[in-house]
């Protein structure tokens, strides 16, 4: 009888009660399954017996048989050590080890015949092998195993138990030499249309490969298996949520829109703009709630998108509210957005947590008897008491700094809750969407408004100093502003602050007042102080903005164009990136001048690099993944899907836009339920969702 799944470890021939204890307490081994879930990190050859004068110093692990005609302790107490000579008759290989020397001097017999097992270096010019494992011909002889052995991580316990990994091969030896029933969980329609091996031959091969290929195929067809069944719950989700919950219907695109997109709109929208907003229209008419992502890079005009949006839900009766993750921001997008809303028949609001008293209490008002048609705030806009007389569309900017706990709160202001637009201005790589926001309907504004000139981005050294004052005076003569930023992170928050503070003072000596005004911006700055010094380089009334990242998201200031960032080297890409788009929002050629130390790390270069060469948000994320790994992109650790054991979110997009597409177009089809032949679909997510929490009710 082949083995199962779910019976206890303990049964497996040669397992017994003790270890499996120490497996279950170790390693949460408890089941076969489990073990066959603790795959190999690497593999052996344990047939081959290499000849010494073939070995190469870059050989992995191999093993050689032969005399031992040298056996020496070197050395006393704990720095001793052991060197031998391995004899074959193609020549002779140094054996070294460091630990165990007592007991392995006393056991290693010269002149016996060994299979020294391990991974050649060269020292000094001269091959040896490290540590090697010694096994006498004789016992490997009879414990000969065939073929490419499985290698599996222990831990410290568990050797000094001698529950080794040898012991953990011999397990798994038996387990597939008897049998083992591995049910299938993906439909045959997809083994077939994706080429996919079968989960139980997968299990094998990864325990026991037989060759390169297929030992790819089953790595590929976990990694699908994985990837397919985070796809199937967030289509699920989405799917789910679009039944479940009514949204208020805007069917109408009123006079509101028509009258400011033909007589008040101040550009002519790019091509993906018109498709985004096609795409939320589309959206808000359906009768069901709408979950919007708008991806779409520093600049692109993400906050007109949200304006005709917030027009149609006006259009239709409601009231909109747009959140940013700060006050500079909030007022920032309030002050644009009376500008374009001016002599128009809209009622706007700012509220955040600095509005006096007497100003909110009118505010309330407004919201709550409607005159106010937008009300724009920090995310004090939802802890208020506020209550809106009909809420419609909540836009949230800047998605990633709003916790899932606050837009739940959003939706109680309703009693349909409101339609939900996120933007974000931090592309992440396809594939990463696909896989973070699976369970949002994601627009994309890929294009810029015509005629800005692409920034130009320059890398000096902290050397080349003189020079970039002179660049930056220039510039100033010329009538534009300059921002300069500082690096500031917790760990070092004292020191940067210092840094910060010296450059400030460096600077008011380089452009004395009161030729020139500089302005200073940092996070420990009290908020009506940050505003003013923000307020005098918006107005255009000083030159220079010394600042942290607290510039960071959104700030739109057309007449900067030149963005000087110190100390680059300490800022991710992505942040880079970020800082640079604070620039090239006029019609003037804008600057980013990149400052770093002489000496760079690998990384750091390449970072620099990548900001020389591209203006791409979404190459540049794409670099950036492939730098510091999905784990360190903006919302994934909190998403949760890096608990993926198989599949890589960095080097696994093809996989996962096939597994994207199988569960597409089952869900699509409604082929997915739990009375027909995919009823196993259905219990096998649920067991890979146990114990989650759901995300998703709220996003
Ligand atoms: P972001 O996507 O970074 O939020 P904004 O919405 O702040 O970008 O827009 C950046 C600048 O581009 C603003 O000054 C805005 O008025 C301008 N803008 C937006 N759309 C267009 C367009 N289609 N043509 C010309 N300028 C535009
Ligand atoms: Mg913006």
């Amino acid at each position: 009888m082949p083995y199962s799944l779910d019976q206890s470890l303990m049964y497996v021939k040669g397992v017994g009660p003790q270890k499996a204890e120490l497996l279950g307490q170790e390693l949460s081994i408890h089941t076969i399954g489990d073990f066959i879930h603790h795959i190999p990190f690497r593999y052996v050859d344990r047939s081959k017996i290499n000849k010494i004068n073939e070995i190469q110093s870059d050989d992995n692990y191999i093993q050689v048989a032969g005399k031992l005609i040298r056996l020496e302790k070197i050395g006393q107490g704990p720095r001793a050590r052991l060197t031998g000579k391995i004899q074959d008759d193609t020549g002779i290989l140094e054996l070294v080890w460091f630990q165990g020397v007592r007991w392995l001097s006393t056991s290693l017999k010269l002149g016996e015949i060994y299979v020294a097992y391990g991974k050649p270096s060269l020292f000094r010019q001269e091959l040896n092998m490290s540590h090697p494992e010694m096994e006498t011909w004789e016992s490997f002889q009879q414990n000969k195993v065939s073929g490419i052995q499985p290698v599996y991580s222990v831990t410290e316990k568990m050797r000094a138990k001698k529950l080794d990994s040898k012991s953990l091969a011999k397990i798994s030896t038996e387990i597939f030499s008897v049998g083992i029933s591995i049910p299938e969980n993906l439909p045959s329609v997809l083994l077939q249309e994706f080429s996919l091996l079968s989960r139980s031959k997968s299990y094998q091969e990864l325990h026991f490969p037989t060759g390169r290929e297929a030992f790819f195929q089953a790595k590929n067809r976990l990694k699908f298996e994985e990837l397919f069944y985070v796809q199937l719950e967030l289509l699920l989700n989405n799917q789910l949520r679009k039944k479940n919950f009514a949204g208020n219907i805007f069917d109408s695109v009123g006079t509101l829109f028509n009258s400011f997109y033909q007589q008040h709109l101040p550009f002519e929208l790019t091509n993906a703009q018109k498709r985004v907003v096609k795409e939320i229209r589309n959206d808000m008419k359906t009768g069901k709630q709408m979950n919007r992502l708008v991806q779409g890079d520093v600049g692109s005009g993400k906050t007109i998108v949200a304006l005709l949006s917030m027009l149609i839900a006006a259009d239709n009766g409601f009231q909109s509210c747009m959140m940013a993750p700060t006050e500079i921001l909030a007022t920032q997008h309030y002050r644009g957005l009376s500008e374009l809303l001016q002599n128009f028949p809209i009622g706007i609001a700012l509220l955040t947590g600095s509005t006096k008293k007497s100003e909110r209490n009118r505010i309330h008002e407004g919201i709550l008897n409607g005159e106010i048609h937008i009300l724009v705030g920090t995310h004090a806009l939802i802890e208020d008491p506020v209550r809106f007389k009909s809420l419609g569309l909540a836009v949230i900017d800047e998605q990633h700094r709003f916790g899932v706990e606050q837009r739940s709160k959003l939706w109680k202001k309703a009693p349909i809750p409101p339609h939900i637009l996120v933007m974000t201005a931090t592309p992440i790589p396809r594939t990463l969407a696909m896989t973070l926001y699976g369970d949002l309907d994601i627009s994309i504004i890929d294009e810029l408004p015509v005629g800005r000139k692409p920034i130009q981005t320059i890398h000096f050294t902290d050397k080349q100093r003189i020079r970039v004052l002179e660049f930056m005076r220039e510039q100033i003569h010329l009538g534009r502003q300059v921002y300069v930023v500082y690096p500031m992170i917790e760990e070092s928050e004292n020191m940067d602050l210092k840094f910060l503070m010296d450059g400030y003072e460096a600077m008011l000596r380089s452009f004395p007042r009161p030729k020139y005004q500089v302005a200073i911006v940092h996070g420990k700055m009290k908020p009506a102080d940050k505003a003013f010094e923000m307020d005098q380089f918006v107005k255009g009334n000083c030159h220079i903005m010394v600042a942290t990242t607290v510039i960071e998201v959104g700030v739109n200031v057309p007449n900067a164009s030149v963005m000087v960032i110190e100390n680059a080297e300490r800022f991710g890409l992505s942040q880079l990136h970020q800082l640079r788009g604070r620039v090239g929002r006029g019609a003037e050629q804008s600057f980013c001048i990149l400052m770093t130390g002489d000496k760079l790390s690998t990384d750091g270069r390449t970072r620099i690099k990548t900001m020389v060469d591209t203006t791409d948000g979404f190459k540049i994320a794409e670099v950036d993944l492939q730098l510091r790994g999905p784990g360190e992109m903006s919302g994934v650790r909190q998403s949760g899907i890096l608990d993926l054991k198989f599949a890589n979110l960095a080097t696994d997009g093809e996989i996962m836009t096939q597994s994207r597409l199988a569960a597409t177009t089952l869900i699509e089809a409604n082929t997915v339920q739990p009375n027909n032949d995919y009823a196993f679909v259905v219990e096998e997510l649920k067991k890979r969702n146990k114990g989650k929490r759901d995300f998703s009710a709220v996003s």
